[in-house]
């Protein structure tokens, strides 16, 4: 017999119960909904089960009632169970039956508990803000809902509760906080949902120190408390922007491992390697990585290697093995294998060697690109590697803050620049003249992201609070004057009624809770999760509706 705290053997013994209680007994399957009295005993000596928490005790069963048969489950309501996902979804509820799922929906609950109490704790009132409310741009497509009392006219569900809390700020509320729902409308990348859930928080007069050390003992104290076996080092290491680009070609870098990166440049120029020329002459860089203890691969692991840094999008890849073991002086030609193409004095591999950290023994491998392609190709064999390698410690969370981002980002195929964070965020101090230059890209943010073990766990930023300020970004983002006005003027309108400086951050719940958790998929610690295809698949949704609730709405679908 199983509840919700765990599961339990009942005896039914016919020597002692009413032939119509065994026959009762006897009747019962699986799944099968029933209210049993008896009495908890020892189990006989040598019946005792070590593997069940309960397996030194049973239940005597004195009677038995069925409050409600069930069919034959889909599949067994096993934790190694072997059912298709889809089928999982399709029965959530009995899924959802699973210790382990129940395991994470009391994580989570606690998870969330944490977060409200450590904040009530730091006078932050929980505030809740609305669904239906206007578009509030975080770079998605929107949900739209449309009105039946003003025809033609939409809702948009929110993408965040962005301007709300801002506005909130303006309203005096100086520390608010919501567990609050978010939509977007994206088409879903990997383990994405429709719909997802921040921790969304906001303080007055606050700089970027006081939201991330509320966010370093948000975190730190919450994983000590609730999943003790991880181990959290604090204070969170803080990269710029920059830097993390520089070594891990990633703004979001699992820190769990090395296989840190470094600009080849230089030295690639030195060769005669047709392939590295024409990136550079294109303005493209060429980065190293040294992978310890590699340089024994053989030339067919090698070109396996490159099949996989193809995989990741890579035009090529080279590499330089270094055998033997010591310092970088024993490298000889004996020792030094270059990949074709690649033929260099040895001297040369040593300043390659002391430049990527590589020694003796190690592989180093070279990826040439456009700066960005480059970075993000090495990122991706960074991480495939580590997996291979078994670098990363499963109990390990390696929490660090990115800071320092750019402003701005140029969107090559819209031909436009687009915020990097959102256009609330704020220039660094002192660059609000750097607006009226043409180095956009250059301008540094007031932006800051969490990032743990290779997932970015949270975005936020101290905001613009002056109308001015705010209307020459959605300037540069290419919104007409009047475009401006309609979709923004509440919020700049606020701004001219004494707004405070303000800033926040919102975390993501449902993918910490995951990591915590040590989920797979965003989708085991959701409650009623979409698919990929953002379906639902229990409740059919999204579905048509009756011609008569679109007669109402004033919209006709066109085939
Ligand atoms: N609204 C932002 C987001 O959803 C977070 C923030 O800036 O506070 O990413």
């Amino acid at each position: 017999m199983r509840d919700r705290s765990g599961s339990v053997q009942v005896v039914f013994n016919p020597e002692y119960l009413p032939p119509e209680t065994y026959d009762d007994a006897e009747r019962l399957r699986s799944e099968w909904c029933v209210q049993v009295e008896g009495v908890i005993q020892r189990r006989p000596a040598g019946s005792e089960n070590p593997a069940l928490p309960t397996g030194d005790i049973e239940i005597m069963a004195s009677g038995i009632t069925v409050l409600n048969p069930s069919l034959t489950p889909p599949f067994y309501i096993t934790d190694d169970v072997e059912a298709d996902e889809s089928l999982r979804l399709r029965y959530r509820y009995l899924d959802l039956r699973r210790p382990a799922m129940q395991d994470n929906l009391r994580l989570r609950h606690q998870v969330v508990k944490y977060i409200r109490d450590y904040l009530d704790e730091r006078g932050f009132l929980e505030i809740e803000t609305p669904i239906l409310i206007k578009s509030t741009p975080e770079g998605a497509r929107d949900y739209l809902v449309p009105s039946r009392m003003q025809p033609g006219n939409f809702y948009a569900l929110p993408q965040s509760p962005q301007q709300l809390k801002q506005l909130l700020m303006v309203s005096g509320v100086e520390r608010y906080f919501q567990i609050a729902r978010c939509f977007r409308d994206e088409d879903l990348r990997a383990d994405r949902q429709p719909e997802f859930t921040q921790l969304d928080l906001e303080m007055s007069f606050a700089d970027e120190e006081e939201v991330l050390t509320l966010i370093e003992g948000l975190y730190s104290g919450l994983v000590r408390q609730i999943t003790p076996d991880f181990k959290v080092a604090a204070p969170f290491p803080r990269l710029s922007y920059a830097d993390a680009i520089a070594r891990y070609g990633s703004d979001k870098p699992d820190l769990r491992y090395g296989l840190e990166l470094s600009d080849v440049t230089d030295l690639a120029a030195e060769t005669e390697f047709r392939v590295f020329h024409g990136v550079i002459s294109g303005g493209g860089i060429i980065k190293a990585m040294a992978v310890p203890g590699r340089g024994g691969l053989s030339g067919s692991d090698m070109r396996r290697m490159e099949d996989t840094a193809k995989g990741f999008g890579a035009a090529g890849m080279s590499h330089v093995r270094l055998s033997g073991d010591g310092n970088l002086d024993s490298l000889s030609d004996d020792n030094v294998l270059f990949s074709p193409g690649l033929r260099m004095p040895v001297e040369w591999a040593r300043r390659l060697a002391a430049r990527s950290g590589a020694r003796p023994g190690d592989l180093v491998i070279l990826m040439a690109g456009p700066p960005r392609l480059a970075n993000q190709w090495l990122s991706a064999m960074r991480s495939h590697l580590a997996g291979e390698m078994q670098l990363a410690d499963p109990h390990t969370l390696s929490f660090a803050f990115i800071t320092d981002f750019p402003l701005f980002e140029w969107n090559d195929d819209g031909n436009r620049w687009d915020s990097t964070h959102h256009p609330f965020t704020a220039p660094a101090p002192g660059c609000e003249t750097l607006l009226d230059g043409d180095n956009l890209a250059a301008i540094p943010s007031r932006a800051y992201d969490l990032v743990c073990n290779g997932s970015e766990l949270a975005s936020g930023s101290i905001r613009i609070h002056q109308r001015g300020l705010q209307e020459k970004i959605f300037g540069i983002l290419g919104y007409t004057p009047e475009q401006v006005l309609d979709r923004f003027g509440h919020i700049l309108e606020a701004f001219e009624y004494g707004a405070p400086p303000h800033g926040g951050i919102a975390p993501g719940i449902d993918r910490l809770v995951a990591i915590l958790a040590g989920a797979d998929s965003l989708r085991d610690v959701i409650a009623f999760p979409k698919t990929q295809s953002g379906s639902d698949l229990l409740f059919g949704a999204p579905a048509s509706v009756e011609p008569g609730q679109l007669r109402d709405l004033a919209i006709r679908i066109v085939e």
